[in-house]
């Protein structure tokens, strides 16, 4: 680990830390049946479940996306580096983990703009000796900072699959598609991009809900249509790889999880990995 973002001033971070007001992260993290998070996160999540009873699931649903996404580009693509933006609270299964059981030498940086995120990132600095892992704490929004740290642990001369899982929806278009143009600029040939987004385009009605309770608490959610989540791909130029945009759980499932069916579509999108 490089320490700069560990060994950051606890009294900055303390002022950097609010807790009367839900953050992503640890909403996320209700929801994951976590213990990182207060009241505001707690009655966020609520409020979502409410209007959305099946939240719990699609998240279990988008975290073993992630796992069998990870899985299939180092296994089967060879991927050997991950760049993680919008990580989340270290849970059972971290990319790191999950890589390096294929590939040891596996190199991750783990990137989140949340200071809880930040003080539990320890957990997510424990590679095998042959491969490395970094956290990185910085905005999504200041890529040339992300990129500058992130070339510290992974090689950009070398394929790296871009991990923008269930973040997307927390970012305006017009930050969201200028920056995932620059990170992806910044990716050598070979690279994959990773996606996975709350979409509109499946049980609108209760989205639309918890897109509601997010904003009224002042949280920014942007829902985008497939073509709206297709676009972060066409745009640079990307071919969808098979199955293309597709709801989470149909996305090469490999049943290996116990996560129940559901009924109904997921709420989640998904996008694939890409060749450049
Ligand atoms: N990728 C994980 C966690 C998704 S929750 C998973 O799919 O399981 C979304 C994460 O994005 C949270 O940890 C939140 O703190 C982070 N996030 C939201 N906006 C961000 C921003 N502007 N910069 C960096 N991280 C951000």
């Amino acid at each position: 680990m490089s320490g700069d973002a560990l060994s950051q001033d606890p009294a900055e971070l303390r002022k950097r830390f609010d807790n009367t007001k839900p953050h992503p992260a640890r909403v996320y993290d209700v929801f994951l049946g976590g213990k990182d998070n207060y009241p505001a996160d707690r009655t966020a999540a609520a409020a979502a479940l409410a209007t959305n009873p099946r939240g719990y699931l699609d998240v279990r649903h988008n975290r073993d996306f992630l796992r069998r996404a990870v899985t299939r580009l180092a296994r089967e693509d060879g991927i050997g580096q991950f760049l993680d933006i919008g990580t989340g609270l270290p849970t059972a299964e971290n990319v790191h983990q999950i890589a390096q059981r294929i590939s040891p030498g596996t190199r991750v940086v783990y990137v989140d703009n949340d200071p809880i995120v930040l003080a539990h990132a320890r957990a997510l600095l424990t590679s095998g000796p042959e491969g490395r892992t970094d956290y990185i704490d910085a905005d999504f929004e200041n890529p040339a900072e992300i990129l500058e740290q992130a070339a510290k642990t992974l090689d950009f001369d070398q394929p790296i699959a871009l991990c923008l899982v269930a973040i997307l929806h927390f970012i305006e278009d017009d930050v969201a598609y200028p920056i995932v143009r620059e990170l992806v600029a910044a990716l050598p040939p070979g690279s994959r991009l990773v996606v996975s987004h709350l979409t509109e385009d499946l049980n609108a009605e209760k989205i639309r809900g918890v897109q509601r309770s997010y904003t009224e608490r002042g949280l920014t959610f942007v829902l985008r249509t497939r073509a709206e989540v297709e676009r972060f791909f066409t745009e640079n130029a990307l071919a969808l790889a098979d199955p293309g945009v597709v709801p989470v759980h149909h996305w090469h499932p490999d049943h290996a999880a116990p996560v129940p069916e559901q009924p109904d579509p997921a709420l989640l999108a998904t996008l694939d990995a890409i060749d450049r």
